[in-house]
């Protein structure tokens, strides 16, 4: 298969990269670097297989050549990007999608679409089935990451019904491991840059909230089979394992065994209290389930932060 993958060189987008050309196909990676990184794809250099593409999704997408799948992974993806980024992550959800699909109707490609659980917004039921509707705030400062992900679970479902695209959604819960950036600002690096850091580690809060941490090889590998699979319905993919975030900063302090200070800061707006997915579908359709533990996908990727400390 020859595949475009979107937001190639971020977090997700550059260990997906990884993963298709681990299975013996070719992939055209786009990205504007707004978030990702080309340091990322560093090591696809010399790949034959492997073709960078400079863009901006937001913008006509043009790719030369045909494509079996497109799948869409750009977008800022930290609270902290888009609370900076807002206008850019409403763009790439909604502009970005339209062009995605467009690609994808245009080549005759499957189109997969990276979708979240903060479609889920702050839930009022829990854990979280794909049957939920959710609880978002539309108008607050989460909302244009949230609104621009449910338009494009919208948009998706136009193309397949109305232009018989075939295509997937993944609701993709709070996902950790090497590649995130150092100043990412979500809860997972940040503690670990901290604690090798010996500065304080953030809890937001009283640290009660809770969020179930998906190791990135286990969620590239639901994606994988999510993509290979007939579904079409949005499909749950995360750990199902909960942790209070003042659980998790204790798990990251025994870990690097720092002597760091736990601090509270002021709880963001909309922050929602509790996210567990219900993964019963992705279970029974794709025999899909997570394998790495919280303390060892936590030690894999505090090796690679001591790595990479800017
Ligand atoms: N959080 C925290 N300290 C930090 C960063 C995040 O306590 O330095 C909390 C945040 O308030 C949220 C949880 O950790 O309750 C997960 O935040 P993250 O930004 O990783 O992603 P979210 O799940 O909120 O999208």
């Amino acid at each position: 298969m020859r595949v475009l993958i979107t937001g190639a060189a971020g977090f997700l987008g550059s260990h997906l990269t990884d993963r298709f050309l681990a299975e013996g196909h070719e992939v055209v990676g786009m990205d504007n670097l707004i978030t990702g990184s080309r340091e990322n794809l560093a090591h696809l250099q010399h790949e034959r297989r492997f073709q960078f593409v400079f863009h901006d999704v937001s913008r006509y997408i043009q790719v030369e050549g045909p494509l079996d799948g497109v799948l869409h992974f750009a977008s800022p993806a930290s609270p902290i990007d888009y609370l900076e980024l807002p206008i850019q992550t409403l763009k790439v959800g909604s502009l970005g999608t339209h062009n995605a699909l467009g690609v994808a109707k245009a080549k005759g490609a499957r189109f997969f679409l990276a979708s979240t659980s903060e479609v889920y917004g702050d839930p009022q039921v829990h854990p979280q089935p794909e049957s939920y509707w959710g609880h978002v705030n539309p108008v607050g400062p989460r909302g244009v990451y949230d609104e621009a992900k449910r338009f494009a679970e919208a948009m998706t479902m136009a193309y397949h019904r109305y232009h018989g695209v075939d295509t997937r959604i993944i609701r993709i819960f709070n996902t950790y491991g090497p590649r995130m950036r150092a100043r990412d600002g979500r809860v997972v690096s940040n503690f670990i840059v901290q604690a090798l850091k010996g500065e304080p580690l953030t809890v937001y809060g009283e640290g009660q909230q809770t969020r179930s941490f998906c190791y990135v090889s286990d969620l590239v590998d639901g994606i994988y089979r999510l993509f290979m699979s007939t579904h079409v319905e949005p499909t749950n993919i995360g750990n199902p394992h909960e942790f209070t975030v003042q659980q998790l900063a204790e798990r990251v302090l025994a870990l690097t065994g720092s002597k760091a200070p736990i601090e509270r800061r002021p709880l963001p707006t909309d922050d929602p209290k509790v996210r567990q997915p219900d993964i019963t579908k992705a279970r029974t359709l794709l025999g899909w389930e997570p394998k790495v533990l919280l303390d060892e996908g936590l030690q894999r990727t505090i090796a690679y932060f001591r790595e990479h400390l800017d």
